[in-house]
This record gives structure tokens, sequence and C-alpha cells, in this order.
């Protein structure tokens, strides 16, 4: 007689995303005469680059000789791969070594997976509103207490909202964690960690023995100066940082599938047990390698011409990401983010739901965005926009919105 894990029990309905695709459905049925934009797009939508594409067509031809021909690869990721991935990290002056990074298929399997080379004790702390990953994978894993349905929180989650007060920065928490999820650039708000910012939480982990896990799949998005473009540009970060890298926001590889995680081999529990040896373990129990042809184009994103063709690529989401924020800014409405990531974090009008003003933009404007409040309570009365659609579409949207004054 099986039983399955109650931990999976207790996950609360994820209806966000399948709301808002019902309540688009809906209206395009009810109004087929009307062009609705979407700017909740939440995926890459330019095709991959030149650079992308020759790679993966000279790796499909070796693939096919027995003489250069590929099986498994080795389980923490090709040497050309994790060479390159470590220049790119000793040009930001980041003591990072190639043997620190282990090559995968993403940044969403990494920051599930992780979790798992912790004990099951640890308190996690996140980002109110959060990408919601992080806090479902510690929720499978029986790590999170009860959920209250009232609040939409966990009783042993710490919670740190990012708010319009402390300007979407993560506030060190009274309770303290083990384990700190931080994203920058985020997602949802869009906000970025500065220097100085970050480096408060690097010593504030260091201090208490904490790790911080650092979602950097936004790097690319970054035009700020002070804002840094990995978590090991700040001093310290080597004995309490894990970074997540992932090549879906920059290079497009969301259908592709690649990503990194780094975890410096100085980093130790305070009973002196390293994860880096422990990661290695799982990855290579559990995982037989991301794809040669897949590792080949990964690379290919480190040659100049690879580096221009994804800056270029960028360039387009961050014109439509300016487009959308100095849009809405002069129509008077008030909006976050943008300048260093993909998303825009605007505030609802009239002091409506998040729910509310989606239905609001839908019906009034035929725009379609994310609800705020599906990232987390302190989400409520806030929207998310994404830069991924198209040009024109994204400046039709920020008219029709703008038009409703
Ligand atoms: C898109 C995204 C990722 C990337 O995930 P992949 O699995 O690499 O495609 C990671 N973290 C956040 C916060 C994201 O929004």
């Amino acid at each position: 007689m099986f039983k399955v894990n109650e931990d999976y029990l207790k996950l609360p309905g994820s209806y966000l995303f399948s709301t808002v695709g019902k309540k688009f459905r809906a209206y395009q049925a009810d109004h087929p005469e009307k062009k609705v934009i979407s700017l909740g797009i939440g995926d890459v939508t330019q095709p991959l680059t030149p650079s992308t594409i020759s790679a993966l067509h000279s790796a499909v031809d070796e693939m096919g000789k027995a003489e250069t021909f590929h099986g498994y690869a080795p389980d923490l990721g090709y040497d050309f791969l994790r060479n390159a991935m470590a220049e790119e990290y000793k040009g930001r002056g980041c003591d990072i070594a190639a043997d620190e990074i282990f090559i995968s298929d993403g940044a969403k399997s990494d920051s599930g997976n992780i979790q798992e080379i912790f004990g099951r004790d640890n308190v996690i702390a996140v980002c109110d509103p959060v990408y919601p990953v992080y806090v479902d994978s510690n929720v499978m894993a029986g790590r999170t207490g009860t959920y209250d349905e009232t609040t939409g929180t966990w009783s042993d989650v710490i919670y740190m909202p990012c708010t319009e007060e402390n300007g979407f920065v993560p506030q060190l928490p009274e309770r303290v964690p083990d384990i700190i999820y931080l994203c920058s650039p985020n997602n949802p708000t869009g906000a970025a960690l500065k220097k100085a910012d970050l480096a408060r939480w690097v010593d504030y982990a260091n201090e208490n023995h904490a790790v911080i896990i650092f979602d950097a799949a936004y790097e690319a998005y970054i035009t700020e100066e002070d804002v840094p473009h990995s978590i090991f540009e700040i001093p310290g970060a080597r004995t309490c940082a894990i970074e997540l890298r992932s090549f879906s926001k920059n290079a497009g590889y969301t259908g592709l599938r690649l990503g990194a995680t780094v975890i410096p081999k100085d980093l130790a529990s305070a009973d002196g047990h390293s994860l880096h040896p422990l990661w290695a373990r799982r990855h290579g129990t559990k995982y037989n390698g991301a794809p040669y042809i897949v590792q080949r184009a990964g690379a290919s994103v480190y040659t100049p011409q690879g580096q221009q063709e994804i800056r270029d690529l960028v360039g387009i989401y961050q014109k439509n990401a300016a487009y959308i924020l100095n849009g809405l800014k002069e129509g008077g409405y008030t909006v976050y983010g943008g300048i260093n990531a993909p998303y825009i974090w605007m505030k609802t009008t009239n002091g409506m739901t998040s729910w509310e003003f989606f239905d609001y933009l839908l019906e009034n404007a035929q725009v379609v965005g994310t609800p705020g409040s599906g990232f987390g309570p302190s989400g409520e009365h806030y929207f998310r926009l994404t830069a991924f659609g198209t040009y024109e579409n994204t400046v039709e949207a920020v008219e029709r919105i703008r038009r409703l004054g």
C-alpha cells in the first residue's frame, strides 16, 4: 500500500496564470472584434541568435560521426563551457574557478533542487512578492509549516516585504533565517539591489552562518553602474553565497534549456560541512548532464560575436521596458522597475485590487498583464507588465492604458 508525499498535498492551487488565461480567452470569445494585447508574457519571443544557431548546427553534425560523437556529458558540465563562464567571472573581478560552476538544464530546476542539500529544519526567508519556485520547492520538502489561507503565507517561512516604502529592497529580518533567497534584478518587481544593499546581505549571512541563494537570471538587463551582475562581486560572498545562472532571459534559451549553479569551495556550514561536494554528489546521482549540443551553443554566447548578439537581443526587450516605464509615468501612473529588468511593476489606480485592475484593463484597454497579488501578499494593488512583446504591441498597449487617463 503506497502513500503519497503528503507535503505535496499542502501546496495551495496555483491559479495565477491559468486564471489569467481563462479570463483572456473568455473576453476574446465575447469580443472577437477586439484586439487584445498581452503584456503578461513571461517568456522570451525573439529567435535564437546566429552564433547559437551555428554552434547548434556544427554540434549536431559532430554527433552524426563516430569520431566526434558525444555520449553522456561529464556530470558537472563540459570544461569548454565552465571555462568560458569562469573567464566571464574573472572579467567581472569575481574569484570563481571553473570547477565551482555546475552546468545544468536551467535555473528553475536548480532553484527548486538546491534545497535538497540542506537539512529539513532550516528556516527559509523569501522576498514578498516572490518567484513561486523558491517557496513551493520547500513546501514539497516539508520545510514550511502550515499554510494560512487568509494571509497566503506559511508559518515557518520568513517573508521580507518588498514595498514602495523600502524601494522594493528586502530588509534584514528580525528572526534570523538559515537560507535566504534573493533574486536581483527581480521578478516580479523589476527592482535591483545596489552593491551596498547586497553587501549588507553578505555581511549578515556571514555573521549568522546563513546561506544566500542568489538568482541572477536577469543580470543581462542591468543598465546601472552600481548594480552588481553577480553576488561574487561582493567581498565575503565566497563563504555565504550560491549563485544561479540561466541562459533563458539573456540568450533566449527558454526552449533550449541551459543554466548553471555556482558553489564556491569555501562555502561550508557552521559545523564544517562544505556544500560543493554535496551538490556534486547530487548531480552525479540524479542528473546526466545538459546535452552536448546545448553546451556547445552556450559556449558560443561567450565569444565576442556571441556577446554582441545577446546585447542586441536584450536591447530589444530593454527598449520595450523603457517605453512602458516612461510612457506610463508620463501618463501619470505610478510605475517601478524596467531599468534593470524586463518587468514593470505598476501600482493599480483608484485603490483597485490587482485582480480588479486586471479586469479593468482587459475590459477598457484590452491589455492583459499579471496581477501582483499572485506573487505574494505584498504584491496586492500592483500589476506586472513585461517587456517580452513586440515593440509595436508594446507601444499600442501603453497608448491604450494612457487613454484611460
Ligand atoms: C525565468 C526565470 C528563471 C530562469 O529559469 P530557467 O529554468 O533557466 O529557464 C530563473 N529565475 C527567475 C526568477 C526567472 O524569472
